[in-house]
Parts: C-alpha cells; structure tokens; sequence
C-alpha cells in the first residue's frame, strides 16, 4: 500500500539516483516538500516519516496550519514558493524559514525593513521569469542578475540563489540550464528548480532544491 513513507522514500530515491548519474554539483539536493492545498492531516504522516523542509506558495493559507505542527515539529523549514506582496511581508518573515520568491525592488525593500524589525535575516531567492511569460511573476532573466546584485548590496538580503518554473508546454532543460548560468555569474550556491514532473532534469542542471508536490501527497484537488 501507499503511504507517505512509501512516496517520500520513492521521490528521495529518485533524487539521489538523479544526483548520482547527471548531478551537476557535489552538493546533495534538498527535498521542498509542496503541501499547498492540503491540511495538517494530510502533512503529518510525511513529518512522522522525517521530511522537514516543505514548500507553501500563499502565506495565509500556511499560517493556518504551519503553527500547530510546528509545536510538535520544532525543527521544520518552510519556504515560501508564491508571489507575496508587500502587505504580507511581516506576516511571512515571522513564519517562514526561506522567501524563494523576491522578484522586484520595493519588495527587496519591504523584506529588508520587516527582517531588521523582526530581527531574522531569512535566506533568499530571487525568482526569475526564466521563459519571459506575461503571466508568470519574476525578474526578467536579462535584469536577473544585476537585480540579485543590488538585493545583496543595497537591500543588504541574504540572496543565496535563483528559483524558476519554466513554461508549461516546452522541454524544462534549456530554462533550467539558463537559471544555473544566472547563478554562476552572480555566484550564488542554490538554484530552486525542478517540480513532480521534471525534478530529475533539473537536478542534471544543477538544482539544489526541488520543489516536489503532486508526487508526493496526489492531485491537488
Ligand atoms: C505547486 C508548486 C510546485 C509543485 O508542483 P507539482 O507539480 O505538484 O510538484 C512547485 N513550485 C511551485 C512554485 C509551485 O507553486
């Protein structure tokens, strides 16, 4: 039978496989696990298995879930994968762990003020509009890099890397393998990319974090 156990051992298998045959880089790859849409039932049994690090893209939905689970899981990691705005900046620097998606100035600016007041220097990324589509959030890849630069040096934002979600309906590689180009040329470790259906191919490209969710807990209803 299926269980959580069972899924999270499949996907960390399929990762360490893929880190071992194509990995692009020694560093082991981490696991965000994707639990937006689902409730803190359906989370639990992957905390009882181990994961730790899971992903949410809307802050008021996490902050209705996240707070009791971490008071029996205290070492959780959450990464916040959605657009935020400015207005739930506060909200989101007091419960997440990682903001995956700063994507322009005055939201570097806000994230900045609310890390100073709440005294938490929260690791970054900066998302990247990698295939440039009008509905997509993030920098466009040819600001991509000059945009990291100044989160770092005039927003003073612990950016360790880039995150992407390639077009829907083209073959992943040439986007993710963009992303890690950005990435050497800033210098920046961590590059988020890779989801259920082509986790494998960016970790060949270099993914240090992919972003796992339908494989994990089933169809989002
Ligand atoms: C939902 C989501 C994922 C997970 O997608 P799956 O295809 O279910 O694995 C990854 N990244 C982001 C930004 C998401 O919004």
């Amino acid at each position: 039978m299926e269980t959580a156990e069972t899924r999270l051992a499949e996907i960390e298998g399929r990762i360490a496989r893929a880190h071992k045959r194509f990995g692009a880089l020694p560093e082991a790859v981490t696991l965000v696990a994707v639990s937006k849409t689902f409730g803190a039932e359906e989370i639990e049994p992957f905390l009882a298995a181990g994961q730790r690090v899971f992903g949410e893209n809307r802050v008021q939905e996490a902050q209705g879930k996240w707070p009791a689970l971490r008071e029996t899981y205290s070492d959780i990691q959450l990464h916040l994968i959605g657009p935020l705005q400015t207005n739930k900046a506060r909200d989101a620097v007091a419960l997440f762990d990682v903001i995956e998606t700063v994507d322009r100035e005055k939201l570097a600016a806000v994230l900045r003020e609310e890390m100073t007041r709440a005294g938490r220097d929260l690791p970054c990324l900066v998302q990247v509009n990698i295939g440039g589509e009008p509905q997509k959030a993030g920098i466009p890849p040819d600001e991509a890099v000059a945009f990291a630069r100044r989160c770092i040096d005039v927003h003073q934002l612990d950016i360790r890397g880039f995150m992407c979600i390639p077009p829907a309906d083209e073959p992943p590689g040439p986007f993710f393998a963009h992303l890690g180009t950005l990435g050497r040329e800033v210098g920046l470790p961590w590059l988020s990319m890779g989801m259920s259906a082509d986790f494998e191919t960016a970790i060949a490209m270099g993914a240090t974090h992919v972003r796992v969710g339908s494989a994990l807990f089933g169809h989002r209803g």
